[in-house]
């Protein structure tokens, strides 16, 4: 669980992340050529794609709230600041941007306050990750108390929410200059270097690339796909560089490219918390599993036994269908202990039990028949759907199967052999599944006066 996103990442996913940050270049070669050529302008795009933002940095920040929560990794908390500032930024951006909610932006915005808004949202994501780089704690066991951790790391998202909040009330009270240089007509080439503001981003963005890589050395799931965000965002900075102008081919893509920049974030960590549930889902099954088998012999044990038979037994009780159940006791078998040791005891009584299941899957064809250990050197075979001649038939085999393992004992015939005792439900006359254990019993005991190693069934239907 901790090491959701900041769990190693697998070659897959390093793969998966390099065909983004291609396919990411890929388009900024495309698209920066055709960056200002003109397309259909359609108003509502901008606020489409600033809300788009707005939304997912909030839950980029609130889900690497919550990681941070989980884990204490000050780094994800300090990701979360970044993605909290992005949603703040961007939201004042919308709401002061003339002509979306009001003709000359709410808020009081001055002429600037939307561009200055625009600026300081796409500086403070990159600026944000290299204080995320700064703070990278390699993993959990921080070395500072949890509460102090707490508070700092609290303060990771915070401060850079109230950093944007007051950047939100700086821009809408001083007449700031545009950041933008009047570029309208200018050539492509001198567009660019005209543009203080968005060349001073773009570098932003390859230098938190290069500290991402510097530091993380794309170990971490989240190295990778940070890396992908960065680039993402620095394509977007370089294409609105490049035309500033609305409604151009780099206009339109930039914004695309901005929305992937949270998005991405917010898709890894869905994906690795269903890929989590999957994972809890196959090892709770396996765990289930294991917890029906003996340790020892590796049949069902004494509880699965319990539960099924009941339920075995209640399903014969209304199908009419007859139950057969074998109880099978190991003779002599503290003189194989005495004689060889527990240790051997052991090995045998895990070489008897592969018997029985041997016999038991060579030759039923009915389903829901298994064999449990019930306790010590006895075993239970429960076989639904089996009348009394089949279920007899059935522990000769297995007890014939155990005799032709060929494990030497102290015991009189020099082999280890067993004694079964066989109980059937009857169809008409309804009984408890305790009557049938103790039927089967009787019977075992019945085979071991009988002078062992032989099989005996309860004469009567049992009531
Ligand atoms: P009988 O033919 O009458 O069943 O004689 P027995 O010796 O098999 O019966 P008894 O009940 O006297 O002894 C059972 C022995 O099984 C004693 C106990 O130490 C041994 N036993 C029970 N569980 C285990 C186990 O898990 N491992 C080993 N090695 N021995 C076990
Ligand atoms: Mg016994
Ligand atoms: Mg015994």
């Amino acid at each position: 669980m901790d090491g959701l996103l900041i769990g190693p990442a697998t070659r897959r996913q390093a793969l998966f992340a390099s065909v983004c940050a291609l396919a990411i270049l890929l388009t900024l070669a495309l698209a920066a050529p055709r960056a200002r050529d003109a397309l259909p302008g359609i108003a509502p795009f901008m606020p489409m794609c600033a809300l788009t933002v707005f939304t997912t940095s909030s839950i980029a920040a609130f889900l690497l709230g919550a990681r941070f929560a989980a884990t204490r990794v000050a780094m994800l908390a300090a990701l979360g600041g970044a993605y909290a500032f992005t949603a703040i930024t961007v939201a004042l951006q919308l709401l002061m941007f003339p002509g979306v909610f009001a003709r000359t932006g709410l808020l009081g915005a001055l002429p600037h306050s939307a561009a200055w808004m625009w600026v300081f949202w796409h500086a403070g994501f990159p600026a944000l990750v290299i204080v995320a780089e700064l703070v990278r704690k390699r993993l959990p066991a921080p070395p500072f108390a949890r509460e102090r951790l707490d508070a700092r790391g609290w303060l990771l998202i915070a401060a850079p929410a109230a950093v944007a909040a007051l950047l939100g009330v700086l821009v809408t009270h001083v007449d700031l200059a545009s950041p933008f240089n009047d570029v309208g007509s200018a050539a492509p080439a001198s567009a660019i270097v005209n543009n203080l503001a968005g060349l001073a981003i773009c570098a932003l963005n390859l230098v938190a690339i290069a500290i991402v890589l510097l530091k993380g050395r794309l170990r971490l799931v989240l190295d990778l796909w940070i890396v992908v965000a960065l680039l993402a965002s620095l394509v977007d900075a370089a294409l609105n560089t490049l035309s500033i102008e609305r409604f151009t081919v780099g206009w339109y893509v930039a914004r695309v490219f901005s929305m992937f920049a949270p998005g991405v974030l917010v898709c890894v960590l869905v994906w690795e918390v269903t890929a989590l549930y999957r994972q809890l889902a196959e090892e709770h099954a396996t765990l289930i599993r294991a917890s029906a088998r003996d340790a020892l012999t590796r049949v069902y044990n004494r509880s699965y036994f319990d539960e099924q038979f009941r339920q075995a037994f209640e399903r014969a009780a209304r199908s009419g269908q007859p139950l057969s159940l074998v109880m099978l006791d190991v003779d002599h078998f503290k003189h194989y202990n005495d004689a060889f040791g527990h240790l051997h005891g052991d090995a045998c009584l895990g070489a008897v039990a592969g018997a029985l299941a041997g016999t038991l899957a060579n030759t039923r064809r009915e389903p829901g028949g298994f064999v449990a250990r019930y306790g010590g050197e006895e075993f239970a075979l429960v076989l639904p759907d089996t009348g009394a001649d089949e279920a007899a038939a059935l522990a000769e085999r297995a007890r014939a199967a155990v005799e032709q393992l060929g494990i030497p004992s102290p015991a009189a015939g020099g082999l280890v052999t067993l004694s079964a005792g066989c109980a059937t439900r009857d169809a008409i006359v309804a009984s408890s599944p305790n009557a049938l254990i103790e039927a089967a019993d009787a019977a075992l005991y019945a085979a071991k006066h009988a002078g062992r190693n032989r099989v005996s069934h309860a004469g009567a239907s049992i009531a």
